[in-house]
């Protein structure tokens, strides 16, 4: 009785964890902040209590006390990884922005200030518009340059990552419209990630890192319900949820 009990227990735990799903991470990246929508981000990391790492533009942080609250909101969760994704965002005039490597360095290290992430270097960090890894073991250039785009930004990405940070890019994107409104539906975006995972899509093997941006969790779109409808449905797949600074190990493919 006792043997056909543990039969029937195993076959519903074999039913519940996909085969291989245990070992596969995502790691939930939100871009932007702080902006409408963080605080309902924060509000949901820290109800399901799990790790994200919010990569902050330090402009937005200036434009009103709130906004700045929502810096030290974040800062003070053991489980959110403060970022910096620039001062400027390079006005979202990326070749032109690019064009200049010391402008560059000083804008990133001028977010450092303003967001207060100074030690200890390196700084966790995205560049603004460009899916570039550069971290200890592994370095990879944003495929979405033409050759000579990213031939002539390569010196930025070397040079920013020389002076005290470890750039993350990103797997895959929860895409929004202009207005933040997200588009694919959470079972979709679920659904979409399990191929990439099954196709070994990712660059790290059995990893991925999610791009998300804060703009798309305000409450016009619902945004703690389908936040927490993304975390509970990654999780009944199996998937592990990791700390960005965990991301990067020397068994990194
Ligand atoms: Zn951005």
């Amino acid at each position: 009785m006792l043997a056909v009990a543990r039969a029937a227990l195993f076959l519903l735990l074999a039913a519940c964890v996909p085969a291989g799903a245990a070992q596969r991470t995502v790691y939930l990246t939100f871009d932007d902040g702080p902006l409408n929508g963080t605080a309902n981000v924060l509000d949901v990391l820290e109800a399901q209590q799990v790790p994200a790492a919010l990569f902050m533009v330090g402009q937005h942080a200036l434009v009103s006390p709130e906004r700045g609250a929502l810096v030290t909101r974040a800062k003070s969760l053991p489980l959110v990884t403060v970022g910096n994704h620039s001062f400027s965002h390079a006005n979202n005039r990326y070749q032109r922005f690019y064009a200049d490597t010391e402008a560059v360095v000083a804008d990133m290290l001028k977010a450092n200030t303003v967001l207060g992430l100074k030690a200890p270097p390196p700084v966790p960090a995205r560049l603004p518009g460009r899916d570039v890894f550069r971290l200890q073991y592994m370095s990879r250039d944003d495929f979405g340059l033409s050759l000579e785009e990213a031939q002539r930004e390569q010196v930025d990405f070397e040079f920013v990552a020389a002076s005290g940070f470890h750039l993350y890019g990103w797997d895959f994107e929860w895409v929004h419209e202009d207005s933040g409104k997200p588009v694919q539906s959470v079972d979709r975006l679920i659904d979409e990630i399990g191929h990439l995972f099954a196709a070994g899509r990712t660059v790290g093997k059995n990893k991925l890192v999610l791009l998300m941006h804060d703009e798309m969790f305000q409450d016009v779109f619902q945004g703690r319900d389908k936040l927490t409808a993304l975390v509970t449905g990654l999780r009944a797949k199996g998937y592990a949820f990791g700390h960005i600074a965990d991301y990067d190990t020397a068994t990194s493919p």
